[in-house]
């Protein structure tokens, strides 16, 4: 029995073709947040970005912004980030989706709070999603179906390059 995540299909997702500003989110603590483009932000610098040791995106930042965490991910600092899109620009493999660097940062925190109270509840963005591409659901890790956990809360399916180079 896995445990139970939020769990998005990003290709599920891209195939539909839907405005990702059109998926509705609940968090209440600032207006016009979507935490969607957090989401997307969390979990592409986790399993799309190589992580390379020498980062041109790092480099390329005018505001030092982006930083390699113990774990060999990188993390943007959103106070600094001026959202002027270098590091997009500046990453060989293009695994920063421009969409979701933004001035203005959304944040997710994963309906925690409404999930306790009530363990079926279905977020905004689960309600609003193309069908299947958003889902509280239990979920097993599994790299080599391309089923990753990004953190506590978070799980995506998604083509990995780990995958392609059999490093998985
Ligand atoms: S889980 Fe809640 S806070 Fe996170 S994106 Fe969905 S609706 Fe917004
Ligand atoms: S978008 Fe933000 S993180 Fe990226 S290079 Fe510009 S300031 Fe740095």
């Amino acid at each position: 029995m896995g445990l139970k995540k939020l769990f998005i299909d990003i290709p599920a997702l891209l195939e539909s073709g839907i405005d990702l500003s059109e998926i509705s989110c609940e968090y209440m603590y600032h207006n016009k947040n979507n935490g969607i483009f957090n989401l997307l932000e969390i979990a592409e610098f986790a399993v799309y970005c190589r992580q390379c040791k020498e980062s041109f995106c790092i480099d390329a930042c005018p505001k030092e912004a982006l930083e390699h965490q113990e774990n060999g991910t990188i993390k943007r600092y959103n106070l600094r980030c001026v959202g002027c899109k270098s590091c997009v620009l500046a990453c060989p493999f293009g695994t920063i989706f421009p969409e979701v660097i933004n001035y203005i940062s959304s944040k997710c925190d994963y309906c925690l709070n409404q999930l306790d109270q009530k363990s079926d509840y279905e977020p905004a963005c689960v309600q609003t999603a193309p069908p299947n591409s958003f889902v509280i659901k239990e979920v097993v890790e599994d790299k080599k179906q391309n089923i990753f956990f990004v953190g506590n809360h978070l799980a995506v399916r998604t083509p990995s390059w780990l995958n392609k180079e059999g490093k998985l």
